[in-house]
Formats: structure tokens, sequence, C-alpha cells
């Protein structure tokens, strides 16, 4: 994939999360920030996100906690360099879907027969 297009999606999925964390008003925005501070202390840096992540996921609805979850995992796959490819065929997603949806898994064919199933 073109590095431009993964840089712009890396960004679009940085906003979203952004967007999503939004939704948490301000002063339990400020409890988390407490919380992650208190446990940030030498080696315990995991144990802390752990506990962000929980504050944060128990604060959100169903679907924005499985939005959040799912652009959380397009930014490890982004990471493990296996990011833009279907979880199902293995072939490359569209860039121009990617960009629309950069939390895609599945190529636009899985995808739809996915959907055919569901119906
Ligand atoms: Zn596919």
């Amino acid at each position: 994939m073109n590095k431009k297009v993964l840089v712009k999606i890396v960004e679009k999925l940085n906003d979203d999360k952004k967007e999503i964390l939004k939704t948490i008003d301000l002063e339990e925005r400020n409890d988390i920030a407490i919380v992650e501070s208190e446990n940030v202390t030498g080696d315990i840096v995991d144990t802390a996100n752990t506990v962000y992540e929980l504050q944060v996921t128990n604060r959100l609805s169903e679907k924005e906690q499985e939005r959040l979850n799912e652009i959380v995992n397009a930014l490890k796959r982004i990471e493990e360099n296996v990011y833009g490819r279907c979880v199902d065929c293995g072939n490359e997603i569209e860039e121009k879907r990617l960009l629309a949806i950069p939390e895609a898994k599945k190529c636009i064919v899985c995808k739809s027969a996915e959907e055919k199933r569901k119906f």
C-alpha cells in the first residue's frame, strides 16, 4: 500500500478514536486521567492501559465500544504490517474502501457475502 495513503488512514483512525473518546464528558475524563497517573509507575504501564481501557469502555455505548475496538484493532494491524488485507480471503482491500472505512477488515466481496448471510 502507498505510504501516503497509509498515513492518511492512521490519521483518520486516530481522529475517529478521539471523536469517540470525546463523548465521555470532561469530568469523567479527569477521573480516568487520575486512574492513569496513579498506575503509571515503573513497569506497570500495561496495567495502566488495561485500567484505562476498562474505565473508558464502561462509559461508552455498546456500539461506540465496538467501533473503538475496531479502530484499535486496525491500528494494531497497521503496526503488524497486515493492514489492508481481507481477513477472509486474504486479498488486498481496495484503497478507496479503506479511506472511507479505515477499520474495514474485509474486502467488499466478503463483506457483502457476510451481510447476505445475516439477512
Ligand atoms: Zn475478502
